[in-house]
């Protein structure tokens, strides 16, 4: 059994979910889990004890009303568990939403001691991260850390930092837990929290959930490159009409996502082509299909010169939510191996910006393998 916590009770969780209890029901096969049902813990093991979110509509709801804003099909088994008020510090601003958090009344040390009890309740063994992706600054050490939430500075804070923090807290308590950040924030890739990670026993997958268009970029690159094919620039484009697109029309947020989605290019080809990669626009019409481009003009044998244009329209968060499914169960078996902090293996497939710091993208087609020895499987092509 894999107890899990969700921070961000949106469209991707409500996906998640929603999927989940209909493989569970025997309603829906395992397409779009990567790993399917090959690991020692099957997709039917996986549990949702407990989710969070900040947003005043949700919280207080039931995971059945919240998945059915997303999903006319929500199955009637998520009646059981509440949405619990999580840490908002800001995550929601410059939305239409009214934000809620535990630290309105409660300083950030108490709202962390407040998680870890619920926690200890709860007993989740992974923690999913997939709030609204976030401006955050970086900790330069664990003392700036420390000190910050001493001094209750909570615009020094995303909540994902803090969600983190508390994890480690909770890791420490019970012996052995994971994180598994979907989003851009970094934690698998600031050693501040790789190391509080490391030392608590929390076990950390991220960072930001690989999805759409920037793992093919990555394969396509690679594709190149062996061929010693010398690529001139690459533009890749994403337009959508989710809310979370809609949060990255804020600037300081997509700079979050364009520091993911960028360091591809320099690890693939070992040069810097240039290129244009972040979410480009909001259309609300478009949905959770998001529409992706790319463009890639590249240099053959004798100087020609060569064009790659793929087009796709693509679902969001089904995309992220079946990796998801994977994640959950890994974290379990990264306990059970007693393998603590960010874990390469596993982040070099699920991550756009795989953990620990200074890790390169790597073709997806190659990490695939290693994450399968990484989790006991015969590998698939090798
Ligand atoms: P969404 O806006 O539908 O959901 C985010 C949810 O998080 C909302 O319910 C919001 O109220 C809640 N939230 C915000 N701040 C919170 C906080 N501090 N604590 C608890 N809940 C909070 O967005 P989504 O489409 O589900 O995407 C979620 C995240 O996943 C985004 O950060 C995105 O960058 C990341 N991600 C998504 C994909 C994908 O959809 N394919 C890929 C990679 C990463």
């Amino acid at each position: 059994m894999v107890k899990v916590v969700i921070l961000g009770q949106g469209y991707v969780a409500s996906i998640f979910a929603s999927g989940l209890e209909k493989i569970k029901k025997g309603e829906l096969g395992y397409y779009g889990v990567p790993l399917a049902n090959e690991l020692p813990i099957k997709v039917e093991d996986v549990e949702i004890v407990g989710s969070y979110d900040v947003d005043s509509n949700k919280i207080g709801k039931s995971l059945y009303e919240v998945v059915k804003l997303y999903d006319d099909n929500a199955p009637e088994s998520l009646k059981g568990i509440v949405v619990r008020k999580g840490i908002h510090l800001g995550s929601l601003r410059n939305l239409p939403l009214k934000a809620e958090g535990l630290e309105d009344k409660m300083t950030l040390r108490e709202a962390i001691d407040h998680l870890v009890e619920e926690w200890k309740e709860l007993k989740p063994d992974v923690f999913i991260n997939v709030c609204t992706t976030e401006a955050f600054v970086p900790f330069e050490s664990r003392e700036e850390l420390e000190r910050a939430l001493d001094e209750n500075r909570k615009e020094r804070f995303t909540a994902t930092q803090v969600y983190v923090y508390a994890a480690a807290k909770y890791a420490k308590e019970v012996g052995g837990a994971a994180f598994v950040n979907a989003i851009p924030t970094l934690i698998a890739n600031d050693p501040v929290f790789a190391e509080l990670a490391k030392e608590s026993r929390l076990a950390v997958f991220g960072d930001d959930g690989a999805t759409g268009a920037t793992p093919l970029t990555a394969d396509v690159l690679a594709h190149l490159a062996q061929r010693n094919r010398y690529v001139k620039d690459v533009a890749q484009f994403n337009i959508g009409g989710n809310n979370d697109f809609l949060a990255l029309t804020d600037k300081e947020r997509n700079k979050s996502k364009e520091f993911t989605k960028s360091s591809i290019v320099m690890d693939l080809l070992g040069y810097d082509a240039p290129h244009y990669i972040k979410p480009t626009g909001f259309l609300e019409p478009l949905g959770d299909r998001k529409f992706i481009a790319m463009h890639i003009e590249y240099v053959s044998f004798n100087g020609a010169i060569d064009e790659l244009i793929i087009n796709g329209r693509i679902n969001d968060s089904p995309a992220l939510a079946g990796l998801l499914v994977d994640l959950a169960r890994l974290g379990k078996i990264a306990i059970e191996k007693g393998q603590f902090g960010p874990i390469y293996e596993v982040n070099a497939f699920y991550m756009k910006n795989p953990g620990p710091k200074d890790m390169p993208n790597i073709p997806r087609i190659i990490a695939y393998e290693k994450m399968r020895m990484w989790a006991g499987l015969e590998p698939r092509w090798l």
